[in-house]
């Protein structure tokens, strides 16, 4: 009703913390059958407190259709001696509880559809800290809603509604006309998109970037990162630093690179920041990092040259659906971009 959930995003999902990538809601029925679990136990082996046992009255999602209690739900756990009867019975829940985590991951993973982003989590270069961090900002829910549509593949393309509801419908993209039409397309792939919505998206992006960085070295901004409009040149004399956008680099032999979105030239420490923001599609981060990095090689040495300044090129890869590749973050901070200059040298 409140357009929160998706009617085909996914439903495990929605129970699964969201530093995991999940929606963070308690299941209730999870919350149930791990109280009467844990309370069973504790009754069964809580001694000489109640002078006659108190039967529990089970919740009739763990009986069987006899009446029975069911076993399945209940997991196997070994009663320790040396602990209290509440303390197992803690213990229990907690075993109970991570099971039936697991078991709904696994279930996530395991659609044909909704398993693209949980899969791409699993990827060892992803900063799965990073990536899951928006989900713990304050968003509106009908935009978080969207956005988790969009990384479930739930989004009505034509490719899935020719995949998935095996509707008679051409599956070609309506932009393009020239791939199939899913999501990853959509987002990254289409070539008539990428003239007018790619380059906004990464504009906006990217000026906020340049917002945050002004904010970092006391230049004077708006208040709100989305009224920021970036000046070619924007300085800070007190700590002489200086800060272009999207400005070519004069250089002594041709180079075609020599344009990457921000620039931050640090004076006192003789230190130069080539920062160039992308948005690929969630599978080539890792792939658009390296060539953005030789993409601006020949530039960084010759600044390097003319400047006199230790020169890092930054990229900012950010996956269409938000995946971070790990030691991003750690890139953008001065102290490891030093250290890691140091080191190439
Ligand atoms: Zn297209």
């Amino acid at each position: 009703m409140h357009k929160m959930l998706h009617p085909r995003a996914d439903v495990e999902r929605l129970y699964i913390p969201r530093k995991d990538g999940g929606r963070g809601l308690i299941d209730v029925e999870t919350a149930l059958k791990t109280a009467t679990v844990g309370l069973d136990h504790y009754l069964k082996h809580k001694e000489g407190q109640y002078p006659k046992q108190p039967k529990i009255q089970y919740p009739r999602m763990l009986l069987n259709s006899k009446g029975d209690k069911r076993e399945v739900t209940m997991p196997e756990i070994k009663n320790r001696e040396d602990k209290s009867a509440s303390e197992n019975a803690k213990a229990l829940k907690r075993v109970f509880k991570s099971k039936t985590k697991s078991r709904k991951e696994e279930k996530w993973k395991n659609k044909a559809f909704h398993c693209q982003y949980p899969k791409i989590l699993e990827k060892p270069h992803v900063d799965t800290v990073t990536t899951n961090k928006w989900l713990s900002s304050n968003l509106k829910g009908e935009t978080e809603g969207l956005l988790v549509a969009a990384q479930d593949q739930a989004i009505n393309t034509r490719n899935y509604q020719k995949v998935i509801c095996r509707q008679q419908v051409e599956s070609k993209c309506r932009m393009c006309s020239q791939h199939e039409e899913t999501v990853d397309h959509i987002v990254s792939g289409c070539e008539v998109l990428a003239k007018t919505e790619y380059i906004s998206r990464h504009n906006n992006a990217a000026a906020y970037l340049h917002w945050s960085i002004c904010k970092d070295h006391d230049i004077e901004i708006t208040d709100k990162w989305y009224e920021h409009e970036p000046e070619t040149v924007m300085y800070n004399k007190d700590n002489n630093i200086t800060i272009m956008w999207d400005m070519p680099v004069n250089t002594d032999r041709t180079i075609t690179a020599n344009r990457p979105d921000i620039i931050v030239k640090d004076s006192v420490n003789s230190t130069c920041k080539l920062i160039d923001m992308t948005v690929p599609s969630d599978r080539n981060i890792a792939l658009k990092e390296t060539e953005k990095k030789s993409r601006y090689k020949d530039l960084e040495l010759e600044i390097q040259r003319m400047w006199h300044m230790k020169t890092v090129v930054i990229p900012v890869v950010v996956g269409a659906l938000g995946t971070v590749k790990k030691g991003m973050v750690h890139g953008l901070y001065p102290a490891d971009a030093q250290k890691e200059h140091q080191q190439r040298l």
